[in-house]
Formats: C-alpha cells, sequence, structure tokens
C-alpha cells in the first residue's frame, strides 16, 4: 500500500516536472506541421485499432503491454508521463478498466479528468451485456470488442475522437476509418456464416474466463467459463467443480484457453473431465508482433478459425 502511494507520489512529481518543462515547446491548442498526434490507449487491442485509422499522422503508446491483463493494471512513471502529454487518451469503459480504479486515477493525477479533456470511451453506443455472478449483479461486461460490430462502433468512436483533436486530418481519418470498417464487416459476415455450418448443439465455447458473451450473442455459440471476469478469485475448487458439471451436462467435447491468462485452471478441469483443451483465443490482448494474431482483425481471424475448426473436429 505504502509502496504504491509512493509510486503514485512520484508519478504526480513527475508529471508536473515534464509539464512544466515541455510548456514552452507546445504550440498553443495543437500541434505543429508534420508533428504526430500524441495518442495513449488503456491496451493492445485499441492500441491497434488506433494505429488503423489513424496511420502516420498518428503515435500510440499503449499503457497495459501485450499478453497483459487490462482489468488491473498499475501504470509505470513512462504511462503517467504519456498520459499527461497526450492529444487524445482512448479506454474501453464498461468496467474493463476499473480494477483497483487504475484509470480514473491516472486521469485525476494526469489532470486529464476534466470536462474538456480530450478523454474518448470506446464503447460508447455499444449496447451493455451484464455480469451475472452473485454480487456482481449489474455491474457491466466490457468485452464488447469480440463481436466483431462492437469492434466497428469502437472504430467509428476513434475516427470521431481523432478528428476532434486534430481536426486538420480529417480526410485521413475517414479515409483510413472507412477502408477498415469494410474489411471488418466483410470478417463480421464471413464469421456468421461460417459457425451456422456447425450443428447447434455442437456450438459450445468453454473457456477459463467468461469473456465472450458478446461473442455468443454475435455469432449464436453458447458459452461457460470458469470464472465470469478476470478479478481476485480465480479457479477455486467451486468455480472448477461448477464448469465440470457444465461440460459433463451439455456434453462438451473441446476446451479452450486464452492467451493472456495462466493455463493451469484449465489444465485442472481438462484433467477431471477427460476433454482436451483444442487450441488458444485471443480476449484481452492482441498477439506479440510477428505471431498469431497480433493486430484486432488477426485475433479475430484466429479466434472464428480456431473455434470453428476444433468445434467440427469434435462434432457429435
Ligand atoms: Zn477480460
Amino acid at each position: 500500500m505504502l509502496k504504491k502511494a509512493y509510486l503514485l507520489f512520484v508519478g504526480v512529481l513527475m508529471a508536473l516536472l515534464l509539464a512544466a518543462c515541455s510548456g514552452d515547446s507546445e504550440a498553443e491548442g495543437g500541434k505543429k506541421d508534420g508533428e504526430k498526434l500524441k495518442v495513449v490507449t488503456t491496451y493492445s487491442i485499441l492500441y491497434d485499432m488506433v494505429k488503423n485509422v489513424g496511420g502516420d499522422k498518428v503515435e500510440v503508446h499503449s499503457m497495459v503491454k501485450i499478453g497483459a491483463n487490462p482489468h488491473e493494471y498499475d501504470p509505470l512513471p513512462e504511462d503517467v508521463k504519456k498520459t499527461a502529454d497526450a492529444d487524445a487518451v482512448f479506454y474501453n469503459g464498461l468496467n474493463l478498466e476499473a480494477g483497483n480504479s487504475w484509470f480514473e486515477k491516472l486521469l485525476g493525477t494526469t489532470g486529464k479528468d476534466g470536462e474538456d479533456a480530450p478523454v474518448f470511451r470506446l464503447s460508447e453506443g455499444v449496447d451493455p451485456k451484464y455480469l451475472t455472478t452473485k454480487g456482481k449483479e449489474g455491474e457491466e461486461d466490457p468485452h464488447a470488442w469480440l463481436d466483431i460490430a462492437n469492434g466497428i462502433k469502437y472504430v467509428e468512436n476513434i475516427r470521431d475522437g481523432l478528428i476532434e483533436a486534430d481536426p486538420d486530418n480529417k480526410e485521413t481519418y475517414e479515409k483510413n476509418a472507412e477502408e477498415y470498417i469494410s474489411k471488418l464487416e466483410k470478417l463480421h459476415e464471413e464469421a456468421k456464416t461460417s459457425f451456422s455450418k456447425i450443428p447447434k448443439e455442437d456450438r459450445f465455447l468453454i473457456t477459463s474466463e467468461g469473456a465472450f458473451k458478446y461473442f455468443s450473442a454475435a455469432y449464436d455459440i453458447q458459452s461457460g467459463y470458469i470464472w465470469e471476469i478476470n478479478a481476485e478469485n480465480q479457479g477455486t475448487p467451486d468455480q472448477v467443480r461448477q464448469v465440470v458439471d457444465l461440460i459433463r451436462e451439455k456434453d462438451v467435447k473441446v476446451l479452450f484457453l486464452e492467451t493472456s491468462i495462466d493455463a493451469r485452471s484449465m489444465e485442472t478441469v481438462s484433467r477431471e473431465t477427460g476433454i482436451p483443451i483444442g487450441g488458444k483465443v485471443f480476449t484481452d490482448s492482441i498477439g506479440a508482433p510477428g505471431e498469431d494474431g497480433d493486430s484486432y482483425i488477426k485475433m479475430m481471424e484466429w479466434n472464428i478459425n480456431t473455434i470453428r475448426e476444433q468445434l467440427e473436429k469434435h462434432s457429435k
């Protein structure tokens, strides 16, 4: 606790120092010609979307690193500095960046919590789904991006946010967003068609975290999980027993593991049921550069293909 308070204090101090140093060089009301728009995102999926819409007009920093968990995070001095200096900040909302209130605190620390701050909630306009775990009922489920139709809403919100922060490059942002959205629309339709060919009773997706509510609804696949959302209690004996019961009841034939989650709980479930883990899927992070799923489109393609192939292979 003390260590955290100290780190936060150091962070504030650094932010103040940096603000004082960069004061003169910053042009009033925006950036100079040829200078890139400085953008900060909370995690890697938004980072990739912003790069697609912003192209070479933006310089993007993702606070939560690839492969890490965005539900809880301790901002580093670098994150504090970049957020304080940012021309635009993008976050998910829907309770994603809520663990330890890390993001809310960061906005306060960096003075980005005011009415006019260029901070954009990308889930704006999404129809939220809610948690069902006892004690968490009524809390929003953050994983809206796993339905590509929602991903498109995020992209539209990014486009509008970038235009607001940098109206000079409006046309570029509009053109990039349009091209990107047409690719996403195509993938969304392909996903619906390919899953519809699998018998309905075989369409069942078991993962560690219950991140697939939006995905399930969009592509008509039932889903189950060990724990509903990344939080303190993950993979308790009770949770394992419940998912084992569900797997037996529904006669599920294959399990999936997320790239950004410890494998041990799902391995326990696999051992107890004798059901194999068919593959990995991406939920809260894209893949490392040059590896599988290293962009939002590629991670969604990977998920769609992996889930379809495994469900087909284990079809009853
Ligand atoms: Zn998650």
